[in-house]
């Protein structure tokens, strides 16, 4: 499936904020934001009108460029989330961090979602003790996610170990460093999701 393939870098400087798509590099002085802290382009330095629509459709942008997603995709998830119980924004948010490319993120086996999804993709993970390369894979309270015994000395496993120490492993999910595997606890609640999108923005977008 196409995918983008520019700098990861001109992403966030376009949305203004980090999206954290780089692994270490993002905590670092080396941080494209943190050098270029205006929009890439060459009228990059003008500051666009914010219209209603525009400031909506950054949001979006923002929360699909996050999680690494087409706009098909991403537009899937909002049609599930708008079919669910409960407010629509958040049953987004909800979908999109139950992701297993994200779980494995967040839980510190891989720097970024990216590299999660070919740490997925590569059959290095496993669900309930079953391979499942799907990172679109939708994980569930109660699941075991864990590294393959074949897979555990691998340098990009040890290496996001490390750089996980600047992440903080969110409450809804629960890691075991020795063992290398992670469990869901629940389902993450708003104020447990570490994402910096207005996701009503995002419903009234779509609702036009
Ligand atoms: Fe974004 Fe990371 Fe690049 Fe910084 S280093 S601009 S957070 S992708």
């Amino acid at each position: 499936m196409a995918r983008y393939t520019g700098a990861d870098c001109r992403l966030c400087r376009r949305e203004g904020v980090k999206l954290f798509l780089k692994g270490d590099r993002c905590y670092g002085d080396k941080c494209g934001i943190e050098r270029r802290p205006y929009p890439p382009g060459q009228a990059g330095k003008k500051r666009p009108r914010d219209s209603e629509y525009r400031v909506q459709l950054r949001e979006k942008q923002k929360a699909k460029r996050m999680y690494g997603l087409l706009e098909k995709q991403f537009r899937g998830y909002y049609d599930v989330a708008n079919n669910q119980a409960g407010i629509t924004g958040e049953n987004l948010l909800r979908l999109l961090e139950s992701r297993l490319d994200n779980v494995v993120y967040r839980l510190g086996f891989a720097k970024s979602r990216d590299e999660a999804r070919q740490v997925v993709r590569h059959n290095h993970i496993h669900v309930n003790g079953s391979r499942v390369n799907i990172p679109s894979y939708r994980v569930r309270p109660g699941d075991t996610i864990s590294v393959a015994d074949k897979s555990k000395d691998l340098l990009v496993i040890k290496t996001s170990l490390i750089s996980s120490e600047k992440v903080e492993v969110p409450g809804w999910l629960e890691v075991d460093i020795e063992k290398l595997s992670g469990k869901v606890l629940s389902l993450p609640e708003r104020d447990q999701i570490d994402a910096p999108v207005r996701e009503q923005l995002i419903v009234e977008l779509y609702s036009k």
